[in-house]
């Protein structure tokens, strides 16, 4: 047999578990380049293609191929750009697979595999838009995600999600990717950072292969692409994403772009490119808030299968208030202390570890040389220091009086349990004599307006937050 028969009785073999349209996708223009010694070399058109075959066909294609010669040991892929229509060693896909309109729907094998683990290199499974979890400052970027993934090139394109660092761009984008993989397995979804993409070009310059590149990037169901604030000043780059964008968005093909800053911050983009940008879908990521920090650390401790103490949990996510990542840096100490002692580490132990690693936190709710660690700071002992500072009860503050002996230390625990504790305003609300959270944000607001002039205010809410410690 010669190899051209026999990779086409080895994709035949392949044909009874794939789907069609995956055969058609993944086996174009490859062929196998050689057979000795027991390795069977085979020849792939494109280089993304090789992390691809090695994930999901490396093992059915060598079964398949010890079917027809057991003294064959293993795949090996080779990538050969010469690999095209017309090359002789290549089948004709189209030809041997002819579609058949009665055939039965095959089950999609590679979502089976998915489920199994088996993925594409190109996105970590390890972020998916169910597991990341969601808060008023991201919800609407989750959201859009969402609606992407359902109906990619149709609602949100582009979808350009912008924030600070550490604040799930990536783990969105890549679960968007995954999703989309997910619902349609053939789909081609090409994730790249900025960074990456600026080599290939740079890369496809020296080596004067500019129309692989192109041909690559612009034959994609999806181009995901992050960082793009890295473009900036680099014009060839630039001018190469703006043709591949053009043609990827002609053909209704969905782009995914994130960024450190909004479209008409990025001063040395191309205007063109920010208008591109703007064009369609615009989202931003903020630093979710304490609550939605606690259940963060939650549910990264529910998949690490460990458990960490909720006061531990509550120290951390009321510490770190800048970055996700940071949040998430902290807690893999905590659960790698865990894993020593085998049992929960105690604020001190995590207070003392953020000390170390994180110089720049501000930590409050744990005074040094405090023989007695303290969790966070609450907003009962804010209740509680705010009432005795004015003289007032409990049951005043938290009633319904009107009377301003009660307004006034009401709007005091309000504005510093909005602006030193960082609670949401329902949760304020809550806990203040259930009161709406329409009436916290004005309450906010007013102190904000009278601080602005009334010096004596100023000292007060100062005392209190230094009694506390919150200053
Ligand atoms: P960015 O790309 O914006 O710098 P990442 O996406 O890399 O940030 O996020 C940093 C880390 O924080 C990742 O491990 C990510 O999984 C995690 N993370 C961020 N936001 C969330 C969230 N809302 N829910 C769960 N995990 C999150
Ligand atoms: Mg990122």
């Amino acid at each position: 047999m010669n190899l051209k028969d026999f990779w086409i009785t080895i994709v035949s073999e392949l044909a009874t578990t794939l789907g069609r349209s995956e055969i058609i996708t993944w086996f174009k223009n490859t062929a196998v380049l050689s057979l000795e010694n027991g390795f069977l070399t085979v020849g792939l058109p494109l280089p993304f293609f090789v992390n691809w075959h090695s994930q999901h066909f490396a093992h059915i294609t060598l079964e398949a191929a010890k079917k027809i010669d057991p003294s064959i040991k293993s795949v090996v892929y080779q990538v050969d750009l010469t690999l095209g229509d017309n090359d002789p060693r290549v089948i004709d896909i189209l030809k041997h697979f002819p579609e058949k309109p009665s055939s039965r729907k095959l089950p999609k094998k590679n979502e089976i595999k998915y489920e199994n683990g088996v993925v594409s290199k190109i996105l970590n499974p390890k972020y998916t838009l169910e597991n990341f979890v969601t808060s008023p400052e991201n919800r609407l970027a989750h959201a859009a995600c969402q609606n992407v993934a359902k109906y990619p090139g149709q609602n949100y394109n582009p979808l350009f999600i912008y924030g600070g660092v550490g604040l799930g761009k990536t783990h969105l984008l890549q679960g968007t990717g995954n999703e989309m993989l997910k619902n349609d397995p053939t789909r081609v979804i090409v994730y790249t950072t900025t960074e990456n993409f600026t080599n290939e070009v740079v890369d496809s310059i020296q080596n004067k292969n500019m129309e692989r590149f192109r041909n690559k990037y612009r034959r994609v169901d999806a181009l995901i692409i992050d960082d793009i604030q890295f473009i900036a000043n680099k014009d060839r780059t630039q001018e190469e994403f703006f043709h591949t964008f053009n043609s990827l968005y002609e053909s209704g093909k969905q782009i995914i772009i994130s960024s450190d800053r909004p479209p008409h911050e990025l001063t040395l983009l191309n205007e063109r490119l920010v208008s591109r940008f703007e064009s369609g879908m615009i989202v931003d990521v903020k630093m979710p808030d304490y609550e939605t920090r606690l259940a963060i650390l939650q549910s990264k401790c529910q998949e690490a299968q460990v458990i960490i103490s909720r006061e531990v949990l509550e120290f951390i996510a009321f510490n770190i208030v800048t970055s996700v990542r940071v949040l998430e840096g902290v807690l893999k100490q905590a659960i790698g202390q865990y894993e020593l002692a085998h049992t929960s580490p105690t604020v001190k132990a995590v207070a003392e570890m953020i000390r170390q690693t994180q110089k720049e936190v501000k930590m409050i709710g744990f005074i040094e040389n405090d023989p007695i660690p303290r969790s966070a700071v609450t907003i009962e002992m804010l209740i509680d220091s705010v009432s005795q500072y004015f003289t007032v009860s409990r049951s005043e503050v938290i009633g319904e009086s009107r009377a301003r002996e009660c307004m006034v230390p009401r709007q005091v625990i309000m504005y510093l349990a909005k602006t030193k504790l960082r609670m949401s305003l329902a949760k304020i609300g809550r806990t203040l004599g259930d009161r709406n959270h329409t009436t916290v944000m004005h309450a906010v607001e007013k102190m904000n307006e009278q601080l602005k002039n009334d010096r004596q205010l100023l000292r007060d809410i100062n005392a209190i937050a230094k009694e506390v410690g919150i200053h």
